[in-house]
Parts: C-alpha cells; sequence; structure tokens
C-alpha cells in the first residue's frame, strides 16, 4: 500500500480522527458520564462501578469493532462506532442505559437500533442485491404508513434509526418529512448507493437530523464498482456522495462487500487507503450472504479469506500508524464470537413493505409494523432467530 503518497485528505475540519492524548481525555470523559448514569441506577458506589465494569466487558460486542486506538470528531460528538450514538449525547445516555438494563435483565429485548426501509424503488440493479424481492418502480408503504411505523418507533423510545430502501435518496422528499416528524432526539443514519446525493441534499439531510451516511462502495477500481452495481455512473456518484456529505457535516462509512475474488490483504488496503483520500473515517466490511440475487449462489467466503479479512480489521484499527485512517468494522468477526445483535436483541429490521425481519439478510417476514406492535415484531424476531450466524458458527 501506498502510505507514504502525500494524497490530499478531503476530511472535513468538522469531521476527524482523534488519537493519542486527545482520545484519552474523551475516553475519560466519556467513562465519567457512564459512571454517572451508572450512579443514578445504583447509589451504592461500589455496584455501580460494578456496573460500569460489566459495561466496559462488553464494548467490542456493542460496538463491533477493535482496537481502541482512535474515534472520530464529528462537530461536538464523538462516536466509535456506526452502531451507537455519539457522546455526549441524549441518545447516548439512553443507550447506555438501556445496556445497564441488558447486564440486569439478559432474558429481555433491550432494543437499540431499528434499520427502515424507506421505498422499493432503487435506480441501480446491483448483483448481490438482498432486497432484490422487494425492489418495483412504486413504493408499497405511503408516507402516512410510514409515519405511523416511526410512530411506533419513537414510542418504544428507540433513539438510533438506520434508513434504507431500495434506494432512500429515490424518497427524499418524504424521507425528508419523516426526520421532521421524528424530532431531534434521535440518530438517523442512511444507506445508500449515494447516486443522485448532489450537494444540496447532503445539507437538506443535515439540516433534519442525518448523522452519517453508509456508502456503499465494492471496489477501489471504477469499473469493478460499477460493474457490481452494473451502471457506469455509480462509482462517479459514490465520490460526489463522500464529498457532498463531508462537506454538510455528515459522518461517511464506507460500506465493502467483500466478495472472494477481493478478499486479500492487497486489495483490502487499497481500499482503505481509497476510503481515507475520499474523506470517509469508517469502513464496514459486509460478506457476500447467500439471499436476493445471490440466493442458491456459491457465494460464501471460505475460512481463508474471513482469517485475511479477520487479520485486516484487528491489525489496522490497532497499529499506531494506521491511526489517522478510517475505523473497521467487520460485524462477521464479531457475530462469530459475540452471537447475533439482531433478531430483536440489539436491532431489528422492517423491510420496505413494512414486515418485520430478524435483520436485512436474515430473511424472514415475522409479521408487519403497520398492524403489529414493535414488542411483537421483537417478540417474533426474537422467537425466530438468526439463521445467520447458526450457519456461521457451525461453519
Ligand atoms: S443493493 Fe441497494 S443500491 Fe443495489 S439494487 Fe439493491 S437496493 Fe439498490
Amino acid at each position: 500500500m501506498n502510505r507514504g503518497t502525500k494524497a490530499a485528505c478531503v476530511q472535513n475540519s468538522r469531521i476527524h480522527i482523534v488519537s493519542g492524548l486527545k482520545l484519552a481525555m474523551v475516553r475519560i470523559g466519556a467513562v465519567l458520564t457512564i459512571l454517572i448514569l451508572s450512579l443514578k441506577i445504583n447509589p451504592n458506589p461500589f455496584k455501580a462501578v460494578r456496573l460500569l465494569r460489566s459495561l466496559i466487558r462488553e464494548r467490542v460486542t456493542i460496538h463491533g469493532n477493535e482496537g481502541g486506538i482512535k474515534a472520530v470528531k464529528a462537530g461536538k460528538k464523538y462516536f466509535w462506532s456506526t452502531n451507537v450514538p455519539g457522546w455526549p449525547s441524549e441518545a447516548f445516555n439512553h443507550f447506555i442505559y438501556n445496556e445497564f438494563q441488558r447486564i440486569h435483565s439478559p432474558l429481555e429485548s433491550h432494543l437499540q437500533t431499528i434499520f427502515l426501509g424507506i421505498t422499493n424503488v432503487c435506480p441501480l440493479n446491483c448483483i448481490h442485491c438482498f432486497e432484490s424481492e422487494n425492489l418495483s418502480d412504486k413504493d408499497n408503504l405511503s408516507l402516512e404508513e410510514l409515519v405511523n411505523i416511526m410512530e411506533k418507533i419513537n414510542n418504544h423510545g428507540i433513539r438510533h434509526i438506520h434508513l434504507s430502501g431500495g434506494e432512500p435518496l429515490s424518497r427524499f422528499d418524504d424521507m425528508i418529512e419523516l426526520l421532521r416528524f421524528s424530532g431531534n432526539t434521535k440518530e438517523f443514519w442512511i444507506n445508500t448507493s449515494g447516486f443522485g446525493l448532489t450537494r444540496e441534499k447532503a445539507f437538506v439531510m443535515k439540516q433534519n437530523g442525518i448523522t452519517g451516511a453508509i456508502i456503499s462502495l465494492d471496489d477501489w477500481d471504477e469499473k469493478k464498482h460499477n460493474a457490481f452495481r452494473k451502471n457506469d455512473k455509480s462509482y462517479f456518484w459514490v465520490k460526489e456522495a463522500v464529498r457532498n456529505c463531508n462537506e454538510a457535516g455528515i459522518i461517511v462509512c464506507l460500506a465493502l462487500c467483500c466478495i472472494r475474488e477481493f478478499a486479500t490483504e492487497e486489495n483490502l488496503d487499497r481500499y482503505l487507503q481509497l476510503a481515507k483520500e475520499m474523506g470517509a473515517v469508517f469502513v464496514r466490511i459486509m460478506e457476500p450472504v447467500k439471499v436476493g440475487r445471490f440466493s442458491g449462489k456459491d457465494v460464501q467466503l471460505d475460512q481463508f479469506q474471513i482469517g485475511i479479512i479477520d487479520r485486516f480489521m484487528l491489525s489496522r484499527n490497532s497499529d499506531p500508524a494506521y491511526a489517522g485512517y478510517p475505523i473497521i468494522q467487520f460485524p462477521g468477526h464479531h457475530q462469530r464470537r459475540s452471537g447475533c445483535q439482531g433478531a430483536g436483541n440489539r436491532y431489528l429490521y422492517i423491510d420496505s413493505n413494512g414486515q418485520f425481519h430478524s435483520c436485512p439478510f436474515c430473511r424472514k417476514p415475522l409479521g408487519n409494523a403497520l398492524t403489529e406492535s414493535l414488542d411483537f415484531g421483537i417478540a417474533q424476531a426474537r422467537a425466530a432467530g438468526c439463521h445467520l450466524f447458526q450457519q456461521r458458527t457451525l461453519a
């Protein structure tokens, strides 16, 4: 990898990676916040410290990344993961409170995050699309129905919401209406291809409460990415989207679907370098799953390829030489060791038809959010469990 090149880093000054002494001070502040929250639950200081220690032991499971030598500063908040609200914030406090409740009563659900599909429409035609069965040229849910579902999410106290689709940008005005309806106590992320994410849209999204964008980029090579997405403008829009989000103050995570041919250390290093140069501060590596257009196809990574990604993630997240590089998240690594965080455990998926599923990759309709309560969906998902986790632990 060419780490010596002086590639222009386009990271927004409001969004950058912190490490070293600065991070140590930030961590002290975050731990103090958590200790105060613990004391509110347990006035006995010994019990409060014990609770704090239990939470610290859970840290890697919660964050979905290891290393701990860097965090992302965005505006006045600090982020260790795309899975956890930024500190300091009311959403962060709520998240921690929920985790304390989980320690007290591990058999109950303490849902933290909802993935919500808001549209069936998408301009792309990706070879791996896990949503292919739900894609259409028109939306199945009206705005009113989406608001109805969002009201249930709000009433349940969920503070961390990932909007997806289809392509959520295909339904831009309705998405903004949903954000306005939800108020500003929640943290919203958008899962997007970046297609059509103009500067103007990025600023409107930021003004209405989008914290971060998880933008799909499936290769460092423009032609290969465009072939994967079956659209020769896709790579162009990824670059535009990253730049526009940075300018608007939206955190960028690049999401890679790491197919077999890509799973080499050299490819991963080139990707990480490009992500840094574009201005992303997180990289999420996803494994191909036999759902949607990959159904029935021999796409799963083998143990050797998984090992390459594991070592890559662990080393680049902990090596001080990579302190300025994006934080890598590899959910498969933690899922194999700590179990599934979806299936009504920490998160739940509601697709663009309103159907509950354990997660976007564990697809089995479990009832509809329009007619059923969120508690019903959570109970169904917990009962159904995660067949992906079962496959991975058996592999
Ligand atoms: S993977 Fe996402 S961007 Fe690609 S076709 Fe499916 S919904 Fe659209």
